[in-house]
């Protein structure tokens, strides 16, 4: 038998020398990636959870490296510490069959890849960087000039020579080839217009080979601390790295940047990408040759004109170390081209991508960037929210004035080329305006039966004019349910119709008006009709999902406050697991990581119900900080007795509104430095602010503290946290002998699920102590939300939908029946409490960051309070992280004994010197 050594891996790479729990995820992970499959990785905020992600995962690559070099020898006495010696029963298929298709190239490779000490190595050699240098060009380029040489094709001397470029092609739809995808035909055109060598190629073929490590999260804020992170590390100089990023925050253009939303500032982008092929297709056509150099090509884009420029950012990167987002935008203004491009064409040559969630997750965004998952590691940080945020990027939503602005410049673009286009061309038109003709009507309220919605409605009741149905019941019901919906989109996307339609369209509406007036007079920015075609195709996209994956919301009701009255279709998709496997059944390993996971069963029965309980990888460890660190206290009432009970119905109270406004009169005389205080809406904020103005509570709390809030704008919250924290920082400055903690500090209002929520580091003496105001349940008159509850509830029990007493109850919009859905639920209630408690556990997490840090939390509402005994297993409480509820004090007499604990809790830790 043979023998298997008892082997720990190491992991030297570690800047500092790892608390155990560190070293256990690190040495989970590692595990779990020999293993492969799906783990879930759990670790709380402010225990150093990225870098053990990237130790845990970059050694594994490193140590794999090696293996595929024939640096590990088989064989017992010749394994160092950090190498693997694999069984040979005990080597994952997927390792055997990678090292066998590679092994031919290893002499090869050996010799054009320099080492590095951990055995892992940058491919800095010309060879490389010529393959990386047209990736984005040839696709890009190929698919305009493809579509521009058949225009060519396509004279009419009836039209215009302006007219004649807004003419679609011919088409039809029974030509097999035209209705193969795009991208086959950019790869045949790839290939023969392709200059690279033999050489070239089978680097092309091995990059697509190598094994890579994928690492994304939500925000480009947390991609940048992981680069931060990286760089403690040898492996951000060891490894090819690349960050990605969407256009918005990559364009270096200023003329695109300024139209500011990040979908005007995709359109203007590819519009000049469009421009440019044009101009190539017209210079090939006066040299009649038709095989003009790329690299002579002009680009629309200044930034992406000079290829020499592009090859000098791409040779820059390979020099340095990982360079984070603001690094690549940087380096793209210096050198003067497109980051946004140049980090692309990067994609294939890197051993490490960083990448938002969306581009990883969607399988068109992993096309046009070129990502090859097979066999690959998928990280995915931050993944409390993962099947939610899944299954959102999926919705599409069309709105009334899109439809109408779709429908009538079809309309116009029909009467004027009608008698010029082919039956194809005309057949696929008119379908379009026939559905979009349906979708309107569906829309559409008679002056007679339009309800003004009320504003203040505390029920939440609409009229009754938002409504969800089947897919299939919505196509019946239009009469559309014959219409083949595939081979149309693939029209849109062959056909370039969208382009030519609103080219012309906006040819013919000179001067082009792009502001709409309000009727206060202030003025906003229209919709350009390529936007309205945009969303009219995501839609018909949507409509091709199998009718249990979704739900159609049609809201006839809803106003734009733009002085036109609105309405909108919006398809919610419902189902995850679909889009979940094409990630986990092409790459080796998927890793979810974050501060808490739970509930581990509904993330598995939704994103990958097929894994039996049994074999998903779990890990969990708790915090570094010690118990003394950490004071979690349910209050229950307030200083005058008044109870707490935050529940919709109750917390306007003006009772309960200005005893939450003495509790804080009071906790500003104990907490030293920030106190964050968190709402469940800015709504709710706004209100409990004015209370306490006209009541005087604020003059009482700036007493003590200077009040900041978070402002409803993304934008503008920095200059807020700055502010705030200089104000903090001050504190901390003075003389420790003049600084008398309770006269000084702050005092920050943020809300649930609002940018401070969510991402901001509220370490040390910026969140001292943070109070959670009520349970932030979402809205029960939120018929998409609805959607999910019942569809949760029917998880793995298809049998039953049509038997289930709650299936009748249709969302309609009000929360009357949002309510009697959730009343007739047990898993979808479940799913409805637990949003509401990971919402709770994401704001108070912003607290206690590193081992060193303190921090007391607040949690103001009798709910969260118990007496254990009484416990019900849904209780709030037993949701919150483990670390957190290991501490909870989920009683306490009356205020006097939570003034006493936090005076306590505070006196301890400066007497310990924190
Ligand atoms: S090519 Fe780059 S710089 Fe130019 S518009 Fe597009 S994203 Fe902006």
């Amino acid at each position: 038998m043979e023998r298997i050594h008892q082997w720990e891996p190491e992991f030297p790479a570690f800047p500092y020398k790892p608390y155990s729990i560190q070293f256990d995820f690190m040495k989970a992970l590692y595990e779990y990636l020999n293993k492969g499959g799906i783990s879930m990785l759990e670790s709380p905020t402010g225990t150093g959870k990225t870098l053990s992600i990237i130790c845990g995962t970059l050694q594994w690559l490193a140590d794999q490296r090696k293996k595929q070099n024939g640096e590990i020898q088989d064989g017992p006495d010749k394994t160092s510490p950090n190498e693997i010696q694999f069984n040979s029963d005990d080597e994952p298929d997927w390792m055997r069959k990678f090292v066998v298709s590679q092994d031919h190239r290893n002499q090869e490779k050996k010799n054009k890849i320099k080492e590095f000490g951990m055995g892992l190595g940058r491919h800095k050699k010309e060879g490389s960087k010529d393959n990386h240098q047209n990736s984005f060009s040839q696709e890009e380029e190929d698919h305009f000039v493809t579509r521009e040489k058949k225009n060519m094709h396509t004279p009419n001397d009836s039209l215009e020579m302006d007219d004649q470029e807004f003419l679609v092609e011919d088409y039809e739809s029974d030509d097999e080839v035209a209705l193969s995808s795009g991208k086959s035909k950019r790869k045949v055109s790839g290939v023969s217009n392709s200059s690279s060598s033999d050489d070239e190629e089978e680097q092309e073929e091995s990059n697509k080979e190598k094994l890579k490590v994928y690492f994304c999260s939500r925000t480009h804020s947390q991609l940048s601390q992981f680069i931060r992170e990286l760089r403690k590390t040898v492996f951000a100089s060891e490894l090819n790295v690349i960050c990605l990023g969407s256009r918005k925050i990559f364009c270096i253009n200023e003329e695109v940047l300024k139209l500011g939303s990040a979908s005007h500032i995709n359109e203007q982008c590819l519009e000049l990408q469009k421009k440019k092929t044009t101009e190539t297709s017209k210079a090939k056509k006066l040299a009649g040759a038709g095989k003009m150099s790329r690299t002579k090509a002009s680009s629309g884009c200044p930034m992406l004109r000079n290829p020499k420029l592009q090859k000098n950012f791409r040779s820059q990167i390979s020099q340095r170390e990982a360079l984070d987002i603001e690094d690549l935008i940087h380096l793209g203004r210096k050198v003067g081209t497109c980051p946004y491009y140049g980090s692309r064409s990067l994609v294939q040559g890197a051993d490490l991508i960083v990448l938002p969630y969306q581009s990883l997750l969607s399988k068109s965004s992993r096309e046009s960037l070129g990502l090859v998952l097979k066999n690959s590691i998928v990280i995915i940080d931050e993944a409390h929210n993962l099947a939610d945020s899944l299954i959102s990027m999926h919705d599409s939503k069309v709105s009334y004035s899109q439809l109408e602005n779709v429908h009538h410049h079809m309309e116009r673009y029909f009467e004027r080329f009608c008698s010029l286009l082919g039956p194809g061309n005309r057949r696929y038109i008119q379908t379009l305006i026939i559905v979009t003709r349906a979708l309107l009507k569906l829309l559409h309220i008679e002056e007679a039966s339009y309800v003004e919605p009320c504003q203040n409605d505390s029920t939440g009741k609409n009229g009754a004019l938002d409504y969800s149905m089947a897919i299939n019941d919505f196509l019946f019901s239009l009469n559309i349910d014959n219409i083949n919906f595939v081979k149309l989109l693939q029209y849109i996307k062959e056909s370039n119709i969208m382009h030519k339609v609103s080219g012309y369209g906006e040819r013919t509406i000179k001067p082009r008006n792009d502001l709409g007036i309000k009727p206060s007079g202030e003025c906003y920015e229209k919709e350009s009709t390529l936007s309205s075609f945009r969303a009219l195709a995501d839609m018909l996209l949507s409509l091709i999902n199998f009718d249990g994956d979704g739900k159609m919301i049609i809201s006839k009701n809803r106003p734009t406050g733009l002085g036109e009255r609105g309405g909108c279709i919006k398809f919610v998709k419902l189902r995850g697991d679909k889009i979940f496997s094409e990630v986990v059944d092409q790459a080796h390993a998927v890793v979810l990581a974050g501060g808490t996971l739970q509930p581990i069963e509904e993330t598995r029965e939704r994103l990958f119900p097929w894994l039996p309980p049994s074999q998903l990888n779990f890990f969990s460890c708790s915090h570094i900080v010690p118990p003394e660190s950490i004071l979690p206290m349910a209050v229950s009432s307030g200083p005058s007795g008044q109870l707490f009970d935050f529940s919709y119905n109750r917390r306007s109270s003006s009772a309960i509104v200005k005893e939450l406004g003495l509790l804080l009169c009071n906790i500003v005389t104990v907490v030293p430095e920030g106190i964050v205080v968190f709402f469940s809406s800015f709504d709710y904020e706004e209100q409990v602010y004015g209370l306490w103005k006209t009541s005087g509570i604020l003059d009482r709390i700036m007493k003590k503290k200077r009040i900041f809030r978070e402002p409803r704008k993304n934008t503008d919250v920095e200059s807020v946290l700055k502010e705030y924290k200089e104000n903090i920082d001050a504190l901390s400055k003075k003389d420790p002998k003049q600084n008398i903690l309770s006269t000084s500090g702050a005092v920050l209002f943020a809300v649930v699920g609002g940018k401070i929520s969510e991402g901001i580091n509220l370490s040390d003496g910026m969140g001292r102590c943070i109070v959670m105001v009520g349970l932030p349940y979402p809205s029960p008159s939120d018929i998409e939300l609805m959607e999910r509850v019942k569809h949760i509830e029917n998880l793995g029990n298809s049998n039953s939908i049509k038997s289930s007493k709650f299936y009748n109850d249709v969302p309609s919009g009000d929360v009357e029946t949002g309510l009697e859905i959730l009343r007739s639920c047990k898993r979808g209630k479940e799913y409805y409490e637990n949003l509401c408690m990971k919402a709770v556990n994401q704001s108070i997490g912003r607290a206690i960051r590193h081992i060193n840090d303190y921090a007391a939390i607040l949690l103001v509402d009798v709910r969260y309070t118990s007496n254990s005994s009484k416990r019900s297993f849904s209780h709030p409480a037993d949701k919150l992280p483990k670390w957190i509820k290991d501490c909870l004090i989920a009683s306490t007499e009356n205020y006097g004994e939570v003034h006493r604990r936090l005076n306590q809790f505070f006196k301890v830790n400066r007497k310990m010197g924190r």
